[in-house]
């Protein structure tokens, strides 16, 4: 789901893009290289690139756009391929011996960046730059990449830096330590076979009983997530959450604990005072106070919404129940998705046979196409690494303007979630603009009509935002302005924002239809899906705060007499209705701790703004092209060549706002007796 979260992970410290124009316009895998050519490809980008900065250190003269910044951009364009093809390789490719070459390819396009990063002669030429005639733009990338040498240490002292370098080297030795731990500390949960009732057949048909009937069930997530929504003993959800809460405890608590201190000394070293400082420095939301009160706000906002949910998960239990008081952690999803069902009247199994993949696939090319004003064309000479996947062009005014390549269905070895890959990023003086979006959604087999789950289509249309806006980013000079300095909490507005186009009645009927009937999707059951969906937001939020505030939490402080127990229980009591656990440390098995640290409030902060966004369009036209467009041009066109907040606003005419988040929170969900009020689709 979280876009270019590889990419960003990978690039976010040292940026890249490439620079031999031949490359330019070439297809990815155009040359279909097997490992040993894929490692020599990306070798030589490396030398070139290092050619290229080694040139521009030698150069004497004056500091100048030209003979700095313009072959500081040709370096990063010569390894741009590089790293694209290597992590392509590593998580797609068939074969191992090519997957292996991929990921030391990543490895080296890494090291290769965080030496840029970490190079001070660098940091000096270019800060040395005569910006006086520069245009705003250069200006604006030239800061923020100074900050990003800053926030790596590289105006420190040399015995400051190799401190810092070696703190570095540790917080991340501590974050592999602490994902490990979460990976391999898989707890069992015994089970009687009638405890399994209530589950899928199929969940029940992986469970065999043993000969003495007990089922042995883990804490792996396929295993945890079907027992908390469906099974209905109590005991063994409550089993299966306390186990699950206490994942990779007490290991990680020590874990914990060190890397909480060592990114508070490292934040020190750089001159702040806490880690969350840095964290939230190069973000919309810029210090820790923000977050603290964007935190406060949403869960103030949320307080009307997350008692009636509660309300409405009691009252069900106590039609099982009479005379049950509370609702416990382990009773949460439960009830929930009894709720969904009987109030809500939505079965999320019966809605697949309106969503087969070719169906939808053809649905969001046409959707996105028509309403950003593109078109989308099958490229089937372009070479690809697997038969499964399709090559596509985007065009626009006529011209070639992008391509891309649909990798869609699962198969053996193949990266397992959702995710647009990188490619090649488009600049103003034509570089071809390239991308990847991977997925394992059903279909892709002869007789399959591949039957998507609304979930899976949301997930499509999510990751198609990214791509849409990693495709269209093409107006910079500089390829890090293209989408590469985008704040963090603002990249998943843009695809949370296209997801509002799945309730749209007259959207879904132009592809939902029925497999074998060919009926497109009642407007009734869409709006039935949307109501079921938003069941359950108000204690959503307040699920979501409480993650992000434990995030927050942790780091804004020195770790000197932290009590992490006391902390996460604090900030449970607080946002969640829910009596407490008790003995549960849910904090060591939270591995969002190790990519998001400080700032996990960015996914709800990214979410009120494609709310925010959603208010430039006109709910009754959402077909209609002119906001679209504006939106594209406006939006998601200039990439991060301004700070996303003027993007907004150049789109919205006035600064952001919660007001459209705080109105959605604010409806009452309308449950299913209630009258469905219908356009005719068109
Ligand atoms: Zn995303």
């Amino acid at each position: 789901m979280r876009y270019l979260l590889s990419l960003l992970l990978a690039l976010g410290g040292g940026s890249p893009s490439w620079a031999q124009q031949s490359d330019n316009g070439v297809p990815l895998w155009a040359d279909r290289p097997d490992a040993a050519a894929l490692t020599r490809s990306t070798e030589r980008r490396i030398a070139n690139a290092r050619r290229l900065i080694d040139g521009l250190l030698a150069d004497p003269g004056p500091r100048t756009v030209e003979n700095t910044l313009a072959r500081y951009e040709q370096a990063l364009r010569a390894v741009e391929l590089g790293y694209s093809r290597a992590h392509l390789a590593a998580g797609l490719l068939p074969d191992s011996a090519t997957r292996a070459a991929g990921e030391k390819g990543e490895q080296a396009v890494k090291r290769f960046w965080a030496e840029l990063d970490l190079s001070r002669p660098l940091y000096d030429a270019i800060g040395a730059v005569d910006l006086t005639k520069a245009d705003g733009e250069t200006r604006y990338w030239v800061a923020k990449r100074l900050r990003r040498f800053r926030l790596n240490g590289v105006d420190k002292p040399a015995a400051a830096r190799a401190a810092i370098v070696a703190l570095r080297d540790s917080i991340a030795a501590l974050e592999q330590t602490f994902s490990r731990n979460i990976l391999e500390d898989v707890d069992t949960v015994d089970a009687a076979a009638a405890d399994l009732d209530g589950l899928p057949a199929d969940y029940v048909a992986r469970h065999p009983a043993r000969a003495d009937g007990r089922v042995a069930l883990t804490t792996a997530y396929p295993d945890v997530f079907p027992v908390l929504s469906f099974a209905r003993s109590d005991d063994l959800r409550r089993r299966m959450l306390f186990a699950f809460n206490n994942r990779a405890y007490p290991a990680n608590a020590g874990v914990l604990d060190s890397l909480l201190a060592a990114r508070y000394r490292l934040a020190q070293l750089l001159g702040y005072s806490t880690w969350a400082d840095v964290a939230t420095a190069d973000k919309m939301i810029e210090t820790p106070h923000n977050a603290s009160v964007f935190i406060d706000r949403t869960v103030a906002a949320s307080a009307t919404a997350a008692a009636h949910d509660h309300a409405e998960l009691l009252a069900r239990k106590r039609r099982d129940q009479p005379g049950a008081t509370a609702v416990h952690p382990w009773e949460r999803t439960y009830w929930a998705q009894v709720v969904r069902k009987e109030a809500y009247a939505f079965d999320a199994q019966a809605v697949r046979a309106y969503f087969p993949y070719d169906s939808v696939q053809r649905g969001i090319l046409d959707l996105t196409a028509r309403i950003f004003g593109v078109s989308f064309r099958r490229a089937p000479e372009i070479p690809v690494w697997h038969p499964s996947v399709e090559a596509w062009e985007m065009v626009e005014n006529g011209q070639l303007a992008g391509r891309f390549y649909l990798d869609m269905h699962p198969r053996a070895g193949k990266y397992s979630h959702a995710a647009v890959f990188p490619g090649r990023f488009g600049t103003r003086d034509g570089r071809m603009p390239e991308g990847i979006l991977v997925a394992n959604l059903p279909g892709g087999e002869a007789g399959d009509p591949g039957l998507m789950e609304y979930g899976d289509v949301r997930t499509f249309l999510h990751e198609f935002g990214h791509l849409i806006h990693a495709l269209s980013a093409n107006r910079t000079r500089w390829t890090e302005l293209s989408m590469l300095q985008l704040e963090w909490d603002f990249i998943e507005a843009p695809s949370q924002m296209l997801e509002e186009w799945l309730w749209d009645p007259a959207t879904l009927a132009r592809f939902a239809r029925h497999y074998e009937t060919g009926r497109p999707i009642p407007a009734e059951l869409v709006v039935r899906m949307k109501r079921a969906t938003d069941f359950g937001k108000g204690l959503d939020v307040r699920r979501q705060m409480t993650f992000a505030r434990i995030s927050l939490a942790l780091h804004d402080r020195s770790p000197e007499g932290l009590a992490q127990d006391s902390v996460v229980h604090a900030v449970e009591a607080a946002y969640l209705p829910f009596p407490p656990m008790g003995d549960t440390h849910f904090q060591a098995g939270f591995d969002h701790l190790t990519g998001y640290s400080a700032y996990y409030y960015t996914y709800m902060w990214s979410s009120v703004i494609a709310k925010d966004l959603f208010s430039g369009f006109d709910p009754a036209r959402l077909l209609a092209p002119g906001a679209a467009r504006a939106y594209r041009e406006k939006v998601l066109a200039p990439g991060s060549s301004a700070p996303a907040a003027q993007l907004i606003q150049n789109f919205l005419g006035r600064p952001f706002s919660f007001d459209a988040w705080e109105r959605w929170m604010r409806e009452e969900p309308t449950r299913a007796e209630a009258e469905v009020p219908v356009r005719s689709p068109g």
